[in-house]
């Protein structure tokens, strides 16, 4: 995420970041990091230590958090899986042919075609 967005978050929200804690995450998905904010920084004990992309979806580390809270990690989690990570469009699961997955709009995917990433969309599980 560009310094500034993530600078400006932790300001917004002081209590919910662990000192050091980074938000290795694209812009896409700051309005929904944002929200999540929102949800759950009334649980004064609650902070993240890390955001990152995971299997190609947001994944939100925190000290101890009660269920509610934990519940909410998931929603934003599986949201996420619907977000394109770099501009916050509608997206879905796709993959590199070197099996790193991400989360993109066909607009974000056909350009990383365009610059010479080899990748595809992550056929949706049948079984
Ligand atoms: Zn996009």
């Amino acid at each position: 995420m560009r310094e500034e967005l993530e600078e400006r978050l932790k300001a917004e929200y002081p209590t919910l970041f662990e000192l050091g804690c980074s938000c290795d995450i694209d812009d896409g998905w700051e309005a929904l990091l944002r929200r999540l904010c929102e949800d759950i920084h009334h649980e004064k004990t609650v902070k993240f230590t890390q955001i990152k992309v995971k299997f190609g979806g947001l994944r939100a580390y925190t000290t101890a958090c009660s269920k509610e809270i934990d519940e909410r990690l998931q929603e934003a989690e599986i949201e996420s899986f619907w977000t394109c990570e770099k501009c916050g469009e509608d997206g879905q699961l796709a993959s590199t042919t070197s099996g790193w997955l991400f989360t993109a709009c066909q607009d974000c995917l056909d350009l990383r075609k365009a610059n010479g990433t080899r990748c595809d969309w992550v056929p949706h599980d049948s079984s």
